[in-house]
Order: structure tokens, then sequence, then C-alpha cells
């Protein structure tokens, strides 16, 4: 029997990357800039729909790094970031000697909690500092409460940027995730929905907004013959042979989505008739995610084995599985900075755990899939 590793959320190459990268080679644009990168930007643009420019950068931590300093986010400033993350939501802030301001999840999305974020805005304010900037994260790929997260944002007049890493494809009332913020950041990494071996992009709705943004992330050179600079600059730029995968994942990309979209399916279909099993899903049809990965939470009081036997199990099946995201303010690089709200991201932690979610999962990986839960569950 072909027991070979399940990822939890492993590249799929659609067939044509390849191509894009040796027409790279054969043009000689093997660098920082070529026609890949500004095609992907097209690409991506035309994709988002919105009236949109688009920057293609080394790495989402990059294009986050790179909104906070285009939001003028400062050493000693404050910034608002969903706990409920991944800590490169997070490293940016620090990056630049700023701190960061932490906020729990709401239940419905497992976002930014639209009341916690107000509590926490009054409550700098009254300590004496308005906040420069909210981190808020379409987690798993399901969309923030827009409306309720921007009503708060825009009541304070204060910028979001939103990190649409794991949200490509993912909108909120038709429209697409990356394109609420003042500010977006994109995420290519190899476990992404999409991949070029490492990639990030800053979306802005502004051209010179994205000519800003390319300016800094390449190291700030001045119009001049020789090199000069007025601005501390970054090596930042996506590579035009990154750029060719780009452009290869983004003709599958709307394809990923779906298939994403089935591996959800086929985790509610299991777990429809398990008491304690709930998988997380859209709250309503506002509500469209990309289900970059499927996500499971136990119900302790109706099931007596943890998410971490189960993925303990798994593992001697060779399926990956991984507990949701530590909160940022249980980290312990992160624990001295304050945090606002209750246990909702804690309590995710503790009882949820994140399924083999890729789009290239096989039938025969299903199967296997399926065989083990019976197992374990019986
Ligand atoms: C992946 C990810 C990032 C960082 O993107 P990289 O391209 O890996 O630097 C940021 N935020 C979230 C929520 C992510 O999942």
């Amino acid at each position: 029997m072909n027991n070979s590793k399940i990822w939890l959320s492993s590249p799929h190459m659609g067939g044509t990357e390849q191509q894009f990268v040796q027409e790279a080679f054969n043009t000689n644009w093997v660098a920082p800039l070529g026609p890949n990168v500004s095609g992907f930007e097209k690409d991506l643009e035309n994709f988002l729909g919105n009236e949109v420019f688009v920057a293609a950068l080394s790495s989402g931590t990059a294009a986050l790094h790179l909104g906070l300093l285009l939001l003028d986010v400062k050493a000693g400033d404050e910034v608002i970031c969903q706990s409920f993350t991944f800590s490169a939501s997070a490293n940016p802030i620090v990056y630049q000697g700023a701190i960061p301001i932490f906020v729990d999840s709401e239940p419905s999305t497992w976002n930014i909690c639209p009341k916690a974020l107000e509590e926490a805005i009054l409550d700098r304010i009254a300590k004496g500092k308005k906040p420069k900037a909210i981190i808020a994260v379409h987690l798993y790929g399901m969309p923030f409460d827009v409306d309720a997260v921007l009503e708060v944002a825009n009541k304070f007049s204060i910028p979001v940027l939103e990190d649409s890493a794991e949200s490509l494809g993912s909108h909120f009332k038709g429209k697409m995730c990356g394109t609420f913020g003042t500010l977006a950041a994109l995420s290519f990494n190899g476990n992404k929905i999409i991949t070029t071996s490492s990639g990030g992009a800053l979306v802005s709705s502004e051209e010179k907004v994205k000519e800003k943004a390319v300016f800094l992330a390449t190291q700030a050179r001045d119009v001049a013959p020789h090199y000069q600079h007025s601005e501390i600059g970054y090596n930042y730029r996506l590579s035009n042979i990154s750029a060719g995968i780009g452009r290869g994942q983004m003709q599958v990309l709307n394809d990923h989505i779906l298939k994403r979209r089935a591996m959800h399916s086929f985790y509610t279909d299991y777990f429809q008739k398990m008491d304690g099993i709930a998988v997380f899903k859209e709250p309503n049809e506002n509500y469209y995610s990309n289900h970059w990965l499927s996500c499971i939470i136990f119900d302790v009081k109706k099931i007596n084995k943890s998410p971490d036997e189960l993925r303990l199990f798994l593992e001697t099946k060779n399926i990956e599985t991984r507990p949701l995201w530590k909160p940022m303010h249980l980290q312990p690089i992160f624990k001295k900075y304050p945090y606002y709200g209750g246990f909702v991201c804690e309590n995710l932690f503790a009882t949820g755990l994140c399924l083999p979610s890729g789009s290239n999962l096989t039938y025969f990986d299903k199967e296997r899939i399926i065989n083990a839960f019976d197992e374990f569950f019986k």
C-alpha cells in the first residue's frame, strides 16, 4: 500500500510554470525585475478586480513590513494586531521599533473581534496614544467581518493593513479579500494556495503608493547616474524567476480554490454525523472562504478524545495535521505587550486542529484519511 506522506498543504504546480521560467532564462531576465514580474502583477491586479495596484515582493512578511513603512509607522508607535495569527503578521511591527497591541478574535470568523478592537482603541487613546494602524487577518481564508472592522477603523480614522496571506480568492459580499484595507499583503510561500516558492505582494488602490513600494523594495535609489540615497531602502523585490512560477500558478488559481473548497466539503460530510466535532465554516452567505486550510474544533464536553491525540494518531499514519495558530499574546517573545479581549482565541488554540487541505490530494489520499478517522473515532 502506498504510504507516502499526506501534507497539510503542499505546492501544487499547474504545468505551465516552467515555460515562464524557461522564457526568463532564454531572454536572460534572471534578475529581480523583468517581464514575469510585471506580468504577474498584472495577473494579480486583474484577479483582484477592483482598480488595485500590486507590487510583487520577496515575501508576505516583506509586504507587511513595507505596508507599515508606507503607513508611516515609526519607533514608539502602537499598532493593533489580531492575536490569533502567524507570527509574521506581528514581527514587522517590532522591525519598526513599534509596539504591538494584541486583540482577541470573535467566535464566528475566528478573526479580530470588532468589539474588543474598539475597546482596545479607546483604552490606548485614554492612555495617551492613538494606534497608528490595525493589522486584521483573514485567517485560514475566512474573511474577517469587513463591515464591522472598517466601521471601527473609520470611526477613529485608523488605517487597516489587511493580512491577506491566506485568503487569495476569498471574498466578502462579492468583493475580494486584499481590496478592503488601505493596504493589503499577499503571500506566495510554499504552503499557500498558490506559490512562487517564496514571494509576496503589496496591494494598494493608488498607483503612486505602488511606485513608492517598488522604490523602497529596490534599495531606495534616487534618480541619478550614480548610486544616491535619501531614504533607507530594502531588498524586497520578487525575482523574475519566481514571478514566472507565479504566472503559471495564476492560470490554476481558480481551480485550486474549488479544490480546497471540495476538501472542506469532504470533511463537512465526514463529520456531519459526529456529535462533538465541528468543521469551521462561513457564518453566512456574505462570506466566501477559499478554505486554504480546513479546521475542526473538538467539543470536549461531548467527545472524550483530544485534538492532540488525533494529531499523534494521524502522524503514525504519515498524515500531517497541525494545531491552530498559537495566539501571539501567549508567545514568549510577545507576552510583554498589551492584550485586549477574552479567551476566544486561546480556546480555539486549545481545541482545534488543521487537517490536510491541499488542492493536490487524491482520491486515495482521502481514502487513507477516512480510514484513519474511522479507526481513531470507532
Ligand atoms: C504566510 C503568512 C504570512 C507571511 O508570508 P511569507 O510569504 O511566508 O513571508 C503572514 N501572515 C500570515 C497570516 C501568513 O499565513
